[in-house]
């Protein structure tokens, strides 16, 4: 915890010198860096939503000016001024100077950037190689294959810088495509770790069931979406048929974060980065704190470019932060315990759960549907009935891509009506459609997005 105080200590200073955005709110409510010495203080801030990130992604970025530059240098920085000039401005260049940014979303026009210096990239580095060392624990040869999306997105990224500088480990990536030739090149190499999102990794077992390969796959590290249970059953029986049943490990992080984090090994829960963020946990409704099932926000304390402090995250975490030593790993970096659902879509409004009236948790048409067998792929759409009118009938459209072998498909939808009927009250519509088709459409978004609500996309005449 010193460490973490020390960070958050000089962090507040950069935030008060340099970051636009939280510089007028600490103004407005007369907080000094002082102020701010643990992560308790951090609560002084109100909550940020991604409406001021989304309409101005530039004032979250760290920018110091000339004169406020010396305010916030550490000692150790300006005795390397005094020293050598010309390398103290090379390295506050490579600190502060953004050379990429990473989308929060793969749909067109809906990305909101954030950007990332050198500084972050050896932080992201650094932290990743850690987790590669807990991941292949156990595995004498580490073989792994990047299946992330190839895009700029935090996911491919973060592995691929870790893993590169990871000692004793072959890797390679044909991103979250080609399927047929992964899996060949899995068997091939004998490919033991995989990094992938549940989407993804479910349709590389089914591949890999059909072509009949032999599987050494023995861990498979998910995230950059929630995977319902269904999904992951299915993974582990599709490679256990054709090998060992794999350990399915969770990570969990996003965009804004800049790094992700992992469970040490499969159910352990998601250790944190103590020394990066502080996570808490808030009421969704008042936004207060609260100790067990609330949304997940996430304060920064040592990054450069974007930055945010207290970030609501749109994630609902039914469970709680347990900051006790993991008795898996020994460590005890904090870990968040329990069900991550993805309840609130920050893109759109707040409360989108409701449909027809009922107000529902969209988790429940993954609980629904990947429980159901003989589906190989699918997608809920939850519309208006008139795409012109908001005060048509919300309609729900499940997109329904069964296996192969189904001949009767009618069964499957008269089933997955009953079972909706009987769990949520709503009857669907259903459409039989191609699995590769439904299967573009849930990945095209690299949010792995099952369950859509187009409710608020109310065209105009
Ligand atoms: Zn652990």
């Amino acid at each position: 915890m010193r460490l973490q105080n020390k960070k958050i200590r000089h962090f507040m200073k950069l935030i008060y010198f340099h970051h636009p955005y939280y510089r007028k709110i600490m103004k407005k409510q007369k907080i000094l860096p002082s102020d701010i010495k643990n992560r308790d203080d951090l609560r002084k801030f109100p909550i940020t939503t991604k409406i001021p990130l989304r309409k101005k992604p530039r004032d979250f970025i760290l920018q110091p000016k000339q004169e406020n530059i010396k305010k916030t240098l550490t000692s150790k920085q300006k005795l390397s001024a005094l020293r050598n000039m010309q390398k103290f401005k090379e390295k506050m260049f490579e600190e502060y100077y953004p050379t990429t940014f990473f989308g929060t979303s793969g749909r067109t026009g809906n990305s909101t950037p954030v950007f990332l210096t050198r500084y972050d990239l050896e932080i992201i580095r650094e932290n990743t190689k850690a987790l590669l060392e807990r991941v292949t624990k156990g595995i004498d040869t580490p073989i792994a294959q990047n299946m992330f999306p190839f895009a700029p997105h935090l996911a491919f990224w973060q592995l691929t810088f870790g893993i590169m500088d990871y000692p004793g480990t072959f890797w390679f990536t044909l991103g979250a495509q080609r399927t047929e030739a992964q899996v060949q090149l899995m068997e091939k190499f004998k490919t033991n770790l995989i990094a992938a999102m549940p989407t993804y990794a479910k349709r590389v077992s089914d591949v890999a069931k059909e072509m009949k390969i032999k599987s050494h796959v023995k861990k498979i590290v998910i995230g950059g979406e929630a995977a319902p249970k269904g999904m992951i059953r299915t993974i582990k029986d599709n490679f256990g048929e054709i090998g060992k049943v794999p350990q399915i490990i969770n990570a969990y992080g996003m965009t804004e974060s800049k790094v992700a984090m992992m469970e040490c090994e499969e159910g352990s829960g998601i250790h944190l980065f103590p020394h990066l963020h502080v996570w808490e946990l808030v009421d969704k409704d008042t936004m207060e704190p609260v100790e067990e099932d609330g949304l997940l926000v996430f304060s920064h304390i040592d990054m450069r470019g974007t930055v945010f402090i207290r970030y609501l995250t749109g994630d609902f975490l039914k469970g709680r932060i347990e900051r006790g030593v993991c008795d898996r790993c020994g460590s005890a970096a904090p870990r968040i315990v329990g069900k991550i659902k993805r309840i609130i879509d920050m893109d759109k409004a707040l409360n989108t759960t409701k449909v027809k009236g009922v107000l529902i948790d969209l988790d429940v048409f993954d609980n629904i549907l990947s429980n159901i067998g003989n589906i190989n792929q699918y997608q809920v759409i939850i519309k208006k009935e008139n795409k012109y009118d908001p005060y048509s009938r919300d309609v729900v459209e499940v997109h329904v891509g069964p296996e192969k072998h189904v001949v009767n498909s009618k069964e499957l939808v008269d089933k997955i009506k009953r079972k909706m009927k009987s769990q949520i009250e709503i009857t669907p519509k259903i459409k039989i459609k191609d699995p590769d088709k439904i299967y573009e459409n849930v990945m095209g978004t690299l949010k792995g997005a099952r369950v859509i609500d187009k409710r608020k996309e109310i065209k105009k005449k």
